[in-house]
């Protein structure tokens, strides 16, 4: 397992905010995943970390990621697919389409681990984590011992499951149950589906994806829009000139530069539309 002394979470941050850990680990197993937690039940846990924001410029704690490590994917005999926590999710929905497998085609452009995919249930207008998973492998910190439980009983709902709920269970794994189809049909909609969201959002500048989670009956972007905030910046926090519902990082922002601009833009919204904006990422 390989193990990093103050370690910088740069790259493991949506918004590339620079910011220290004690030290990082990252495991290969589940034995390695089981060890760290019974030599330190506090351990942080990020997957790739396209839905944090770092506010301390040092944690004195220690991190665990499961990103680009325990990321097998392995195709089993009836078109299910079983998946490891810490593999980015572009991969298994590549993996998918070599193998003809239609369901995972909107994974394609959703920066995500397995572990976030599920705690968040990642989605876009074309499919979400809850339509095509089976099952979820945890580990329960409560006693820690592994379990599994099935999709009905995972409390999926929009953005939200049981794992983000209660913090105390590790994602281990989780199945998808695929249909198979023609390669090229899977591919075409991977690419048209990166196309079209490329057009909308700022991909040129570090960000975590929409910033609230959309409220019902109204769109957030067009809000903050009528508010005149489109380009409104705090620090190197800016909300993107390009789609409103999205913070990017323009220069050297920091997590502090972030939550203002959030908590400002929250002000604002619950002055004008009374509306409390729910905020879609975790804030560490
Ligand atoms: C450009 C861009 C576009 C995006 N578009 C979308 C979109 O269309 N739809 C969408 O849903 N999201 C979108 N997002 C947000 C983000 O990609 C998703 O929320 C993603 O699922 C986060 O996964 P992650 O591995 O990065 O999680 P992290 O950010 O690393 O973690 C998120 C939360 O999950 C917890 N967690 C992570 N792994 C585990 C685990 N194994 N077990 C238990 N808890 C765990 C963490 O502790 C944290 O609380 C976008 C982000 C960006 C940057």
């Amino acid at each position: 397992m390989n193990s990093f002394h103050n370690f910088n979470l740069k790259e493991y941050n949506g918004h590339k905010v620079s910011s220290t850990c004690r030290t990082a680990y990252f495991p290969q197993s589940e034995e390695q995943i089981i060890d760290l937690y019974k030599r330190n039940p506090k351990l942080q846990l990020i997957g790739s970390g396209h839905n944090i924001i770092l506010t301390q410029q040092h944690y004195d704690r220690d991190f665990l990621i499961l990103n680009n490590c325990f990321d097998k994917i392995s195709l089993q005999t009836d078109n299910t697919i079983d998946v490891e926590a810490g593999a980015f999710m572009k991969n298994v929905s590549v993996f998918a389409q070599e193998n003809g497998l239609s369901g995972l085609e909107f994974f394609y452009d959703i920066p995500s681990s397995l572990g976030g995919a599920v705690v968040m249930n990642a989605g876009t207008k074309e499919g979400e984590t809850s339509k095509v998973i089976t099952k979820v492998r945890y580990l329960d910190l409560e006693d820690l011992k592994i379990k599994e439980i099935c999709k009905e009983k995972a409390e999926f709902q929009y953005r939200n499951s049981i794992f983000q709920n209660s913090t105390k269970k590790v994602v281990l794994a989780a199945s998808f149950e695929l249909i198979p189809d023609n390669k090229k049909d899977i591919l075409k909609r991977m690419k048209d589906s990166k196309a079209r969201r490329w057009s909308k959002q700022p991909r040129e500048f570090p960000n975590c994806g929409s910033v609230f989670k959309r409220p019902p009956g109204k769109f957030v972007g067009p809000m903050i829009e009528e508010l005149g905030l489109k380009g409104y910046q705090i620090g190197g926090a800016q909300i993107s000139k390009k789609h409103s519902g999205f913070i990017v990082n323009i220069g050297n922002a920091t997590g502090q530069d972030i939550i203002s601009l959030i908590d400002f833009v929250k002000q604002k919204v619950m002055k004008e539309f009374n509306i409390n904006l729910e905020v879609e990422q975790r804030i560490l």
